[in-house]
């Protein structure tokens, strides 16, 4: 990245919040990742603005990383500007039963925060190891709730540098995703509509999910998750297993012996292992069944 446009960006972020040749392993579950030419932590809403709208001026590539938990980042790293909006992660209580957040702010915290205020819906995504601006992206969801039955509306900034406000309806949620995923919009914060409830309960239904969680997943190795998307009639971890490929590894990236669903990083994974796993299981898995498998893990940079 040249000088000039870093002179640029140092005016508009601090020096300390600028990150050059950031390798990506450090911020993705997968721990894998080459670096970004430019790694930029804003520290308000008016920084990230700016940097928005200096990226759009030079035309640079760029990509908004959350909490990297669903993401692959090539070995090769990613030309371009990664925007981290990690800093910007308040979260406070609104009227009696609302909660906003900013999109740095992690659901264990979000969730911690509801169970202080006695505020019950969002206990299913406790564990789920993201951001809320990731979690809106993907309408992140588990245990039998998604993000769309608790969101009221999401600020984010549009691709044109526009502020604007998103209704529940607007961001047509739907199966691990939305109507803004993938297009260059920015996830400022979510404004989320819980109910009264139990401080007990709630605390005991998130010791029961975590609890869950730690048995049926591989959660001692770094990985992204579910690696694909569960295909419609089918369950993806089944599918992978009834394929045979229980423990199948390229490298030291593995389809986890614990849950099939899930490919670990079993040390020293590149990237490169993880998609090439990812291709073959896929590859047999139609070959086996006929059922497309599609990751639900999202590529970033050249494969
Ligand atoms: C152990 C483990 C368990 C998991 N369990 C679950 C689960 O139960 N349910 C589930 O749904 N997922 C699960 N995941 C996957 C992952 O945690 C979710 O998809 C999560 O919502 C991603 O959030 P993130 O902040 O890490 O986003 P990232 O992975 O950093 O990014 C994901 C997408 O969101 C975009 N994005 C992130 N922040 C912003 C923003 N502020 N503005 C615009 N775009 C943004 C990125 O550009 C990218 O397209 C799990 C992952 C792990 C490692």
């Amino acid at each position: 990245m040249n000088s000039e446009i870093i002179a640029y960006l140092k005016d508009i972020v601090s020096e300390e919040n600028i990150y050059i040749d950031e390798p990506m392993s450090r911020h993705t579950t997968f721990r894998t990742g080459g670096p970004a030419s430019l790694f930029l932590c804003p520290g308000n809403v008016q920084e990230l603005e700016k940097v928005a709208l200096l990226i759009r001026k030079l035309g640079l590539p760029y990509f908004i990383i959350g909490n990297g938990s669903n993401l692959l980042v090539s070995d090769a790293g990613f030309e371009g500007v990664m925007i981290s909006p990690t800093r910007l992660d308040s979260i406070s209580l609104v009227g009696e039963n609302k909660i906003l957040a900013q999109a740095g702010a992690l659901n264990s915290g979000i969730a911690a925060f509801a169970r202080d205020n006695s505020l019950t819906g969002f206990e299913f995504a406790a564990g789920i190891p993201g951001t809320i601006g990731g979690a809106m992206i993907m309408n992140a969801g588990a245990y039998g709730g998604e993000m769309k039955m608790i969101t009221e509306q999401v600020d984010v900034l549009s691709p044109e540098g526009e502020f604007m406000t998103l209704s529940n309806d607007n961001m047509e949620f739907g199966y691990r995703n939305s109507a803004i995923k993938g297009r260059g919009y920015i996830v400022l914060s979510a404004l989320l509509k819980l109910k009264k409830g139990s401080e007990k309960e709630i605390s005991e239904t998130m010791k029961e999910l975590a609890l869950k969680r730690k048995e049926k997943q591989p959660l001692e190795y770094p990985s992204a998750g579910s690696t694909f998307k569960r295909p419609e009639g089918y369950f993806a971890g089944k599918l992978i297993e009834d394929a045979g490929l229980r423990g199948f590894s390229v490298g030291d990236a593995q389809v986890s012996e614990k849950h099939c669903g899930f490919v670990v990083n079993k040390g020293n994974a590149t990237s490169s292992d993880i998609y090439a796993l990812i291709k073959e299981v896929k590859d047999r898995v139609y070959s086996s069944f006929g059922v497309t498998l599609e990751p639900e893990v999202i590529m970033v940079g050249e494969f």
